[in-house]
């Protein structure tokens, strides 16, 4: 049976890769909806190549546009602008899974809508979890909607745990590249510029998680990812810094034993299985080779150095809306520094400074995260 999907942020690093896998394998994925935020010439080619039903794009002002050039391809390709059409989107009865690789706060909304229609869901915004990782777990069990990672540590460590069914889980083991900075000085740090920041060694990635791996934030995230999807405290979540990124992550078991997924470092093929399992799909991604690497090795993260891994801690221990504290502050931060309105290190202080001020709630409702991402992003903006 052909899988339908709905990509939500087609046009962005994940996005164009999941297009990749679907178009090697046009006997089991069709492409039902592509969904872009503004990148209207991407969507457009996208929308050429893979004939989608639906073609969406958030930026409202773009519809005209992009109504006039879809018609040119096709009359039969609906086109729809707007988050509250990218809400219904992810519900058509057609769609059997979503890709959710929206960046950033956005893809919560939508990720929300298609757990409710009972798609399976391909996660690739961490940030949906962090900001609601509570409300997103009793959804997805009241509406039996399953959630398959993409973030590759996360797939890894899923890997680990396929077979294992309910064996108790000692430790999680949450690689980290340790990104560009991982041998910078406080001082060296202090003078980054985002372009450097933005040459991961060993990931391509889009702009947002590319400075957030850069500080170490992005790690913080998946630290709480880790949490809501395998039901772990996070005190059993150690992070290993692993310059190499062969050793995706790893699950250690009670009697020792500790599986992990090694792999070279390319997203497609976590996307790929996350479309295709339980089975494991051929492909022509390129493969680690364990005689050419020379070492793998581990070492502990230095939060001095990276305080945003002790502030995402800090976040997760407060809980309530604490962790959607941190991704506002961040989100502000992350695109401050991309534009060149503040400092390296000035992002974490930013993220400390809103998490002091921002109220506290112990338990909120959806409305209530809605309200503390609107606070915390005021409260971080006075900062800069
Ligand atoms: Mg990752």
């Amino acid at each position: 049976m052909v899988k339908q999907l709905c990509i939500l942020g087609s046009t962005g690093s994940i996005g164009t890769q999941t297009l990749d896998v679907a178009r090697a394998h046009p006997d089991r994925y069709g492409v039902y909806a592509l969904c872009a935020h503004r990148s209207i010439d991407k969507l457009v080619a996208q929308a050429q190549e893979f004939r989608p039903a639906v073609v969406c794009i958030a930026d409202e002002g773009l519809y005209e546009e992009l109504n006039r050039r879809i018609e040119a391809i096709s009359p039969d390709i609906k086109v729809w602008a707007g988050s509250d059409a990218i809400a219904q989107v992810v519900a058509m009865p057609s769609v059997d899974v979503v890709v959710a690789a929206m960046v950033g706060y956005a893809g919560l909304r939508p990720t929300i809508e298609a757990i409710k229609a009972g798609k399976t869901i391909a996660l690739a915004n961490k940030e949906t979890l962090v900001v609601a990782g509570e409300i997103i777990c009793e959804l997805a069990a009241r509406y039996h909607t399953p959630i398959l990672p993409v973030d590759s540590e996360h797939s890894a460590i899923f890997q680990s745990l396929v077979g294992e069914d309910r064996n108790e889980i000692e430790k999680i083991l949450l690689t980290a590249s340790g990104g560009p900075f991982r041998t910078f000085s406080p001082e060296q740090m202090r003078s980054v510029t985002a372009a450097e920041a933005l040459k991961h060694p060993n990931w391509d990635m889009g702009a947002k998680i590319t400075i957030d791996s850069a500080s170490m934030m992005n790690k913080g995230f998946e630290v709480i990812e880790a949490k809501w999807l395998f039901g772990v405290e996070v005190e059993k979540i150690q992070v290993l810094v692993h310059p190499q990124s062969i050793v995706h992550s790893a699950v250690q078991f009670a009697d020792g034993a500790i599986k992990a997924q090694l792999g070279a470092p390319d997203m497609r093929l976590p996307i790929q299985y996350a479309l295709s399992f339980p089975e494991r799909l051929a492909s022509d991604f390129p493969r680690a080779d364990l005689l050419a690497l020379k070492n793998l090795t581990f070492e502990e993260p230095d939060l001095n150095r990276f305080p945003n891994l002790g502030l995402a801690y800090e976040a997760t221990h407060r809980g309530g809306n604490m962790p959607c504290v941190l991704n506002a502050a961040n989100e502000v931060a992350n695109l401050a520094f991309r534009e060149g309105r503040c400092g390296f290190l000035q992002m974490s202080e930013i993220i400390a400074e809103t998490m002091a001020k921002t109220s506290f709630i112990a338990k909120p409702t959806y409305e209530e995260y809605v309200a503390t991402d609107a606070e915390a992003r005021r409260i971080a903006a006075e900062f800069i």
